[in-house]
């Protein structure tokens, strides 16, 4: 069975609609798909007609920006109850704030001599609650700043960067309570992709668990394959389910093609076998 449990539409920062994500799914024989937009739960409903028209399974899932000590982390709810009403109020929430890091991201890059950045990002936002650093990133190449997004995000919009603005997102513990609470389980996405020494990332692992998180990805787009098995250690240390995502947001961008989902490493307990 082909899984691929993390995916983006343009109701965040994907580049296809939720129905053209699942019809390429379909297309790429995956059988088993979860649409994890940012702050998001919007796609899923056309989502899911599409994958009940091409015989695929969906999940309904989020990937929920966070704030963790001074490291933004990114967790993703598998499973999740769309009509939740805390976890749509909390998701609400830092959409809301994001319109405000927007203007302030643009301040930064107009600061450095880029201009028009606002503007040109809410051209590339299909949904104007969610203006995230992709769509900056898609304006900077578009002028001419950078040959692609992934150069962008070398010389823009990360730390110490022109156009970076620390954000307040959700808390750990939040994230976690509305996933849960809807009937969901939590999955620290991309663990390899923070900032993390050994020992804030045994903390933050301990942590999590402790809030009730129940699954890491292992495998995804953001881990090179020689770190599926690194991830797949700590996953068993810390009686943490595996997770495996392409994390896709559309055709040219990022490493993984929907589908593209290597097997987990031996050992391994996936987190979509209750599902
Ligand atoms: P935001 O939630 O607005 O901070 O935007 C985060 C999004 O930017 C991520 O979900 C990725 O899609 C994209 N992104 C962040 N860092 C990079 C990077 N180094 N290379 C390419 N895309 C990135
Ligand atoms: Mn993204
Ligand atoms: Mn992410
Ligand atoms: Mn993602």
């Amino acid at each position: 069975m082909l899984v691929d449990l993390h995916s983006h539409s343009t109701c965040s920062d994907g580049l296809l609609s939720p129905e053209a994500l699942v019809e390429r799914a379909v297309l790429r024989g995956v059988d088993m798909l979860a649409l994890t937009d940012h702050d998001e739960l919007a796609g899923l409903a056309a989502a899911r007609e599409a994958a009940a028209a091409g015989g695929l399974r969906l999940v309904d899932g989020v990937e929920i920006s966070v704030l963790w000590e001074d490291t933004t982390l990114h967790i993703v709810g598998l499973c999740v109850d769309a009509a939740y009403a805390p976890l749509v109020a909390g998701l609400a929430g830092i959409r809301a704030g994001r319109e405000r890091r927007a203007q302030r991201m643009a301040e930064s890059l107009d600061a450095a001599g880029i201009t028009g950045c606002l503007e040109g990002a809410r051209r590339y936002a299909k949904n104007p609650e969610l203006v995230s650093r992709s769509h900056f990133a898609r304006y900077l190449v578009e002028v001419g700043h950078a040959r692609d997004t992934n150069a962008v995000f070398r010389n823009y919009l990360t730390p110490g960067k022109p156009g970076y603005v620390p954000h307040q997102w959700a808390s750990l513990t939040d994230a976690v309570n509305w996933i849960s609470g809807s009937g969901g389980v939590a999955v620290i996405a991309h663990p390899g992709r923070y900032p993390l020494n050994q020992q804030q990332c045994e903390r933050l692992l301990g942590e999590f668990v402790a809030m009730g998180g129940a699954a890491i990805e292992v495998v995804t787009g953001s881990h090179a394959p020689a770190e599926f098995v690194t991830w797949a250690r700590y996953a068993r240390r810390f009686g943490l389910r595996a997770s495996a995502g392409s994390d896709f947001h559309g055709p040219g961008e990022g490493y993984r093609d929907l589908g593209n989902v290597p097997v987990l490493p031996a050992g391994c307990n996936p987190v979509w076998a209750g599902f």
